[in-house]
């Protein structure tokens, strides 16, 4: 083995990163190791939900790092009980189990889907998920999703996950059989490019799984602590799921996520679940602090102004352009470009001093921080406006 000379190559070198090094941030704005500023519309992937290092987290961690770190999971600990308590009381669900990451909350929903269908299903375990969907990167979240790129890696994959067509209520009826135990799906596929389920398709695939003694699990990861405007997506179409997952938002920014049940589907015995940091204080004093902000109406009403505004600026984009349609809602918006030019764009955002992420080649997504102020969205607005003009008179002279 030789050692690595330069910083970078002590890495994995697992994506494509530029050669900046990320140093401070503070609500949009991020600089790098040269002071350089830049407006921020990734939030860490939907993650930073208060912004950078929010004041509220950072006061949370910094009490209790002084106070304790890691009981062990086998003792309580106060600030995972107060969380719990207060994800229960926001939400349909009746108990919680605290993870590390969103791919481990869904590890853990499957898990539980899995015991329920052993316990109450005659050995059902297989759970419907949908194309295009995206629920992590562990062995069987990446079988669980619906990602075309994950269809080759690491086979053999973990069986049992069927995939039907999002907002095709049908598509999810073929596939039922005696081996089914759950549907899973995200509310928005946010990674596909968001691609929203409808409020009646949300409804009906309730109505459906209720019907045939189906578990439905949302993936919340992306769409939960406020993110579509409500403090969980699924609100939205008025509907109570069985299992949901949370991960990204939760945390404001710092490693944390949950798996959250109702009563009749919480059947892990003792053994089945567990993990080192699972539930650790300080991670779950972070969550709460984030919560108590959230979930305050005037906050999730400011979040909604914003990313109405956005999406209305979008629109103007979008016609001003000949673009596609703007998709999503609240502030987990995509703007349909109906050509692959989005990776070109978010690199020349990149230079002009703007953070935006391309996650399909003709979309770009927008998930800035759930307090972006409009002057911002504005800022963010002016930069896409010099590019897509830039653009659209190249294609012009071409
Ligand atoms: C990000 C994401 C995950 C995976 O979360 P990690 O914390 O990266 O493991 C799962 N599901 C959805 C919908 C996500 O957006």
């Amino acid at each position: 083995m030789t050692n690595a000379t330069h910083p970078f190559d002590a890495l994995m070198d697992i994506t494509a990163r530029p050669p900046n090094v990320f140093v401070r941030g503070e609500g949009s704005w991020l600089w790098d190791d040269h002071g350089r500023r830049y407006l921020d519309f990734v939030q860490g992937w939907a993650v930073n939900c208060l912004g950078h290092a929010p004041p509220v987290v950072a006061d949370a961690l910094a009490a209790q790092a002084k106070r304790l770190l890691s009981p062990s999971p086998a003792f309580y600990n106060a600030p995972s009980l107060a969380l719990a308590k207060a994800l229960v009381e926001h939400s349909c669900f009746d108990q919680v189990f605290f993870a590390n990451s969103g791919a481990e909350a869904n590890e853990g929903a499957i898990k539980l889907a899995r015991k329920y269908g052993a316990l109450h299903r005659n050995g059902a375990h297989e759970i419907i998920t949908f194309e295009g969907g995206f629920h992590g990167r562990t062995l069987a979240t990446m079988s669980a999703s619906g990602k075309k790129a994950f269809a080759p890696l690491f086979e053999p994959k973990v069986p049992g996950f069927r995939k039907a067509l999002l907002n095709d209520l049908a598509s999810v009826e073929r596939l039922i059989n005696g081996n089914t135990v759950a549907v899973m799906l995200e509310p928005i596929q946010g990674e596909a490019g968001v691609w929203p389920a409808s409020d009646p398709f949300l409804r009906e695939l309730r109505a459906l799984t209720r019907a045939r003694g189906l578990l439905l699990i949302v993936d919340e990861i992306q769409t939960g602590m406020g993110r579509t405007g409500k403090l969980f997506h699924y609100q939205h179409a008025d509907i109570e799921p069985d299992i949901m997952t949370l991960g990204k938002g939760i945390g404001g920014g710092v490693p944390l996520a949950a798996l959250l049940a109702v009563e009749r589907a919480c059947c892990f015995e003792h053994g089945d679940q567990g993990g080192t940091f699972n539930g650790n204080p300080l991670m779950c004093a972070a969550g709460l602090a984030v919560l108590e902000q959230v979930a305050a109406p005037e906050f999730l009403k400011s979040a909604v102004d914003a990313g109405l505004f956005l999406e209305s600026e979008l629109q103007r984009q979008s016609a001003r352009h000949g673009l596609g349609e703007v998709r999503g809602r609240g502030l987990l918006l995509a703007l349909d470009l109906k050509l692959p030019i989005a990776a070109s764009i978010a690199a020349q955002a990149f230079e002009a001093g703007v953070l935006l992420n391309a996650p399909q080649p003709d979309a770009l997504r927008f998930m800035p921080a759930l307090n972006v102020t409009r002057d911002e969205i504005a800022a963010l607005v002016d930069v896409l406006d010099t590019i897509l003009t830039k653009i659209g008179a190249a294609r012009c002279v071409a």
